[in-house]
């Protein structure tokens, strides 16, 4: 029998927020977190958080969570052994670093620290080991703490099916055009009258977040920072009338030849390292195969594993690369709060937290 697990005080920077709401739905009743602590901008602090943020979720908030007062997002104001950050990426490189600076291990799902090389954009099931860097980031920083990131939203749902495909064949080049969920862009995010029945082709920023953070995470960590694996994306992000889910088609160029049979049994034998197996929030696979020709379909598969299973389909031959596929997963619990919570997890496992 194994010890049971020490409890943890956690923390949610930006929690009135898409995401922020999401952490509080994911760590209400959590094994190992208490959420002792909610907090966002000046706007909400000092109100309940009942009142501060407009409830998004179908079930009803919980009643602990409701009736908190709002903080700051500010270290002095926020006591909690690990810190979760959903803050607008506007103001999150300054808090969280204040976080990290005060001791705290922070969780981000924001993409300011994401490509510094001393900082590990960690998927628990893919890369658990460049966490190995924190140590290296501390020094670097002068840092107590330390800021350990989550990839954007549509990288972690597009690395996850990748992984094995890299692992067994070598990835040389990839395309992948996405079709992106309206949450993704926060609360309250696009117009509707922009999106209602309409594609819209444009998500600021999005494109060079995909074209570098998935070499990231299937890259090495190396004399204390991470080398990105060296093949080279293009991608085009399109924002579609879809409530929750990203969808990515994708064309790969490998480095060792295989067939599509090949490909899919490497994704369907995957379960991921064997360091996530078992931790409350891994999913019993974080990869799996669609069990219909015209799958996956975001409203048919988003919560595959309670959200944190990415489902793949349609893997055939491609006419300019290899391979191509359909990738689609949770935007909101695997591509961020889920992530987090389950990197949050593995620090707890690798001992890294007091
Ligand atoms: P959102 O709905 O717009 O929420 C933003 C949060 O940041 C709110 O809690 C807001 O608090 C807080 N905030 C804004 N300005 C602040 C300030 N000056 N000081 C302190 N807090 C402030 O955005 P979201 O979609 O949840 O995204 C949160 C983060 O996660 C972003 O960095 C985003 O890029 C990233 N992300 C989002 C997704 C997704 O699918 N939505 C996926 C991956 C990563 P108030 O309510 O008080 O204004």
């Amino acid at each position: 029998m194994t010890a049971p697990v020490k409890r943890r005080t956690v923390a949610v920077l930006g929690a009135t927020g898409a995401v922020g709401q999401s952490f509080v739905r994911l760590l209400h009743g959590h094994p190992w977190f208490d959420l002792v602590c909610v907090a966002a901008s000046e706007r909400s602090a000092g109100k309940p958080y009942a009142e501060a943020a407009r409830w998004l979720g179908t079930e009803a908030m919980p009643a602990n969570i409701a009736a908190m007062t709002v903080a700051p997002c500010d270290p002095k104001k926020v006591d909690a052994d690990l810190v979760f950050s959903a803050l607008d990426s506007s103001v999150a490189g300054e808090a969280e670093a204040a976080f990290a600076k005060a001791g705290r291990f922070v969780l981000s799902n924001a993409k300011n620290y994401r490509m510094d090389p001393d900082v590990p954009l960690v998927i628990a099931e893919v890369n658990p080991d460049h966490l190995d860097i924190l140590e290296s980031q501390q020094k670097r920083r002068g840092w107590k703490g330390g800021i350990i990131t989550n990839g954007n939203c549509v990288a972690i749902v597009g690395a996850l099916p990748l992984a094995p495909i890299h692992q067994k064949f070598g990835i040389s080049r990839l395309f992948a055009s996405t079709m992106q969920a309206v949450s993704g862009a926060g609360y309250p995010g696009v117009p509707s009258l922009d999106i209602l029945g309409n594609v819209i082709p444009l998500i600021k920023d999005e494109e060079p977040k995909i074209e570098t953070e998935l070499q990231k995470f299937l890259g090495m960590p190396k004399n204390g920072i991470i080398e990105s694996a060296p093949f080279k994306v293009s991608s085009h992000a399109n924002r579609v009338p879809v409530e929750h889910g990203h969808t990515i088609c994708m064309s790969i160029e490998l480095v060792k030849k295989a067939s599509p049979e090949e490909v899919s049994a490497a994704i369907a034998a995957w379960t991921g390292s064997p360091e996530a197996r078992g931790l409350p929030s891994a999913p019993d696979r974080p990869v799996v195969m669609a069990g219909a020709p015209d799958r996956p379909q975001p409203r048919l598969d988003v919560n595959a594993g309670k959200g944190m299973t990415v489902t793949v389909g349609r893997v055939r031959a491609d006419t300019i690369f290899d391979i191509r596929m359909v990738v689609s997963g949770h935007n909101i619990i695997r591509g961020a709060a889920g992530a987090s919570v389950l990197n949050a997890e593995l620090l707890v496992k690798r001992g890294m937290v007091a």
